[in-house]
């Protein structure tokens, strides 16, 4: 029985990407689906090879007459997010992903439907199995586990691969070449906490709550607020003496925080004009957001007394200067490129235990140098209040080279083809291109796919006529380059 997908063109990718969508293959699970790559490569007679995480690259020899060509290493991952709506009935571990056709999209019923990236890997293979095409010598490699940490890319050997060209086929916008993404790395700071042998007055919650949110690379320029900024700044500099007993807020290193809380003392005569001053300020704060936060909320509710007594006045006083001080959002944008954050710092997590406070922290630049220098201004802001540092390991830029001639290749074939330029963009998120540039310094790469909607959510949708296009896109740039020695 034909699936919905049977009449698609290109028919020989469509057919292995009907194939890729009932094999189950989440993060971390993709055995079956490796074996399936595995096997196509062995029914055509061709070499590959797997690493002990997972990886395969498979081997295609070059074209008849393109022997001395470049060799070109074709990159696809083979994990998805499996993500579904509550009231849908989907094993990903056993369950093909059920697919439909919506006028000019390709769509799952209630779940994420895996052509991120599943679209890459069915070109590849396309490209495998297709005796037409004109090309130099290839390595198709396939990557596990990018999802959840890219961590298929960062156990890559210096020696999997051969070819210093590298074509990714992960990206989402038809039309866009993407040469470049940001690095990360994140930064904690702990402070020993001084607190008072008992405590006087009345205890009060804060929860400053209802901030948009979003990710902490790509929506960091949007100017939304920063719950546990904003909350420290209702309380810094108050000039009435209240003392803070903790202050929670933010859940992932990854997300702006939406939300943060504090429990506070206040003296009883200085309840009133506590609550007072602290809900004017937040009037003011809401004026300055009204455009990108319509739904920040304020509440002052009695907490019941706590057995942990309050911080000393002048150690409340150092936590929400520190919070304050520490940059929160866009560092520097791209001189090079339109619109691209270069560097950027979330102040992403505060927790607070009986004896310590610890602040975390994301950065992120495309520019090694620059995140560097993020990451420093964060620990020089940390040791003038006292605190213990600690960096967390990061991951590196892939930082955007405008002369690479792998580029200036694709765009010409670009405009022959479709008759406009492309758009040169880079993204201020981790890509494994970046993982992947740091193992192989010389490796020449560009990121480009087709027209794809809502990844990672069961909304997520691929473009048909897209696909096609991205099909020919391909097949043009190998030709092309099969002419390169
Ligand atoms: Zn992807």
């Amino acid at each position: 029985m034909g699936s919905v997908l049977t009449n698609l063109k290109p028919a020989l990718l469509w057919h292995h990407f009907d194939e890729i969508r009932k094999i189950p293959h989440c993060s971390k699970q993709e055995a079956l689906l490796a074996k399936y790559v595995l096997s196509i490569a062995e029914k055509n007679g061709i070499d590959s090879k797997q690493d002990t995480v997972g990886n395969i690259v498979i081997q295609k020899p070059a074209s008849m007459g393109c022997e001395k060509a470049i060799s070109i290493v074709i990159q696809s991952h083979l994990d998805m997010v499996c993500e579904k709506n509550a009231d849908v009935d989907h094993d990903f571990t056993k369950d093909p992903i059920q697919v439909k056709i919506e006028g000019e999209w390709v769509t799952a019923c209630g779940t994420t439907l895996g052509a991120d990236n599943g679209i890459g890997m069915a070109a590849a293979l396309a490209v495998l199995e297709d005796s037409n095409l004109r090309h130099g010598p290839l390595e198709l490699l396939f990557t596990v586990d990018e999802e959840s940490g890219l961590t298929g890319a960062g156990h890559l050997k210096p020696d999997f691969l051969h070819g210093r060209t590298l074509l990714n086929l992960d990206s989402e916008e038809e039309g866009s070449f993407f040469i470049g993404c940001a690095g990360g790395g994140d930064t904690e700071l702990t402070l020993p906490i001084k607190r008072l042998a008992s405590d006087e007055g009345e205890h009060l919650c804060v929860v400053f709550s209802g901030c948009r949110g979003g990710h902490s690379g790509i929506d960091i320029h949007t100017g939304r607020g920063n719950a546990i900024q904003l909350l420290a700044r209702l309380l810094f500099n108050l000039k009435i003496p209240f003392n803070l007993i903790n202050l929670e807020g933010g859940n992932k290193h990854n997300a702006i925080p939406r939300e943060a809380s504090a429990t506070v003392v206040v003296p009883k005569t200085d309840v009133d004009k506590f609550k007072r001053k602290v809900k004017d300020r937040f009037q003011e704060i809401r004026f300055e957001y009204k455009t990108v936060e319509k739904e920040m909320t304020l509440n002052i509710s009695p907490a019941s007394r706590d057995k942990t007594p309050p911080m000393k006045p002048e150690f409340s006083e150092l936590l929400l200067a520190i919070l304050l001080a520490i940059p929160h959002g866009v560092l520097a944008m791209s001189q090079e490129i339109p619109d691209l954050v270069e560097t950027s710092n979330n102040l992403a997590i505060i927790r607070t235990k009986e004896n310590e406070v610890t602040i975390s922290t994301s950065s992120r630049s495309s520019v090694g140098s620059a995140l560097e220098a993020a990451r420093t201004k964060i620990e020089a802001i940390g040791k003038l209040g006292g605190a213990q540092i600690k960096h967390l390991e990061g991951y590196p830029a892939w930082t955007p080279n405008l002369q690479s001639p792998l580029l200036n290749t694709m765009k010409t074939i670009y405009q022959k083809l479709v008759g406009k330029k492309p758009e040169v963009k880079a993204i201020h998120a981790g890509l494994e291109c970046g993982i992947i540039g740091e193992k192989y310094p010389e490796m020449d790469m560009i990121s480009f796919g087709p027209d794809l909607k809502h990844p990672h959510s069961p909304d997520e949708k691929v473009h048909i006529g897209s696909v096609e296009r991205f099909w020919k896109l391909l097949v043009a740039t190998l030709e092309n380059l099969s002419q390169q020695q």
